[in-house]
């Protein structure tokens, strides 16, 4: 199907922030819109770097999801960097759909997010997420705490779980009401706008958070050196193996010891889950090879920022 024969009258189309602390589901709640693994997700807080655009295109709308990163107070460089990554997308888009965590009250970094949006001139969706870790008089008694904070506010408020699907389609429906008519933008067999690349980076950083923890997260980056097809002895496309040569960069020599783990170990572990990932992504066989760098201070250097994709204002 062309373009051109989804212009048909009647139809919608738009871009919907995503704000929210962060690990309320943002980037969860956007692979469960799309059915497929976009957004990376991860216990650890911050996983979403950079704005990916997340692309859903139905019978009647197209919504272009654009995931921000979590917003809360800046710490260092590429704390700043993330909270205007996440401001700036408010005012490109035509809704947001604010997100909060119903198993908890409204709290400190919550407010924050309120301020934010208070004002907006733009509608406003309000999801109250992981609904499921919530009995129901304990979600009545807490929604009942969130209308309060949204200070009579007339928003939408829909209550979901991002993890069962719950509340999704309800969700869909409130975005799609408030969408503007206009023609489809973006092909509809396309799901993301970023490339295949920055995926298989994202993957790999994925594996980095779960399996460190606390011990390395926010100081790695990783960036993907080369990609080549290794053809088969066979000659046949589909015995063929794309090779990745991937570096992580990490701050500290300590940080590089963990990574790479007893004899290798853990980066061996980071390896195979993500290459697993990366073969459902490009439906093949995959050769991965890690090798991790240390970069002192990376998160502090305004060049260093720029070369994994970080942009400033
Ligand atoms: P983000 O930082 O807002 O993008 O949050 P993520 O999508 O990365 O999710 C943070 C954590 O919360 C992950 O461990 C998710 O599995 C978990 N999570 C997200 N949505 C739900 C939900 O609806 N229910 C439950 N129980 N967990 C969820
Ligand atoms: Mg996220």
């Amino acid at each position: 199907m062309s373009l051109g024969d989804l212009n048909q009258e009647g139809f919608k189309s738009g871009f919907i922030a995503l704000i929210g602390r962060p690990n309320v589901g943002k980037s969860t709640l956007i692979n469960k819109f799309i059915g497929e693994k976009i957004a990376i997700t991860s216990p650890i807080a911050q996983t979403t770097r950079n704005r990916l655009k997340v692309i859903l295109t139905n019978k009647k709308s197209q919504i272009i999801f654009v995931d921000t990163p979590g917003i809360h107070k800046p710490h260092h460089l590429l704390g700043e960097r993330l909270v205007q990554s996440a401001k700036r997308s408010i005012g490109e888009v035509d809704a947001v759909l604010v997100i909060f965590e119903a198993n908890y009250s409204p709290g400190r970094g919550d407010a924050f997010i309120l301020n934010l949006i208070r004002n907006l001139q733009i509608p406003v969706i309000i999801a109250l997420n992981k609904y499921d870790l919530v009995t129901l008089s304990q979600f009545k008694e807490r929604k009942k705490e969130y209308l309060d904070f949204f200070e009579g506010k007339n928003w939408p408020v829909v209550c979901c779980s991002a993890l069962t699907g719950e509340g999704c389609d309800e969700l869909i429906n409130q975005i799609e009401e408030k969408l503007p008519f206009g023609p489809q933008l973006y092909p509809s067999h396309m799901t993301c706008d970023h490339p295949e690349k920055f995926l298989m980076a994202e993957f790999i950083r994925e594996q980095v958070l779960i399996n460190t923890r606390e011990e390395v997260p926010h100081s790695v980056a990783v960036s993907i050196d080369k990609i080549e097809d290794i053809p088969s002895k066979k000659r046949s496309k589909e015995n063929s193996t794309t090779g990745i040569l991937a570096t992580i960069c990490v701050e500290k020599k300590s940080q590089k010891g963990i990574l790479i783990g007893k004899g290798g170990s853990m980066l061996k572990k980071i390896g195979q889950e993500s290459r697993l990932q990366i073969q459902t992504l490009i439906n093949g066989n995959v050769y991965l090879e890690l090798f991790v760098k240390v970069v002192p201070d990376w998160r502090s250097k305004s060049s260093r920022l720029n070369e994994f994709g970080y942009e400033g204002s």
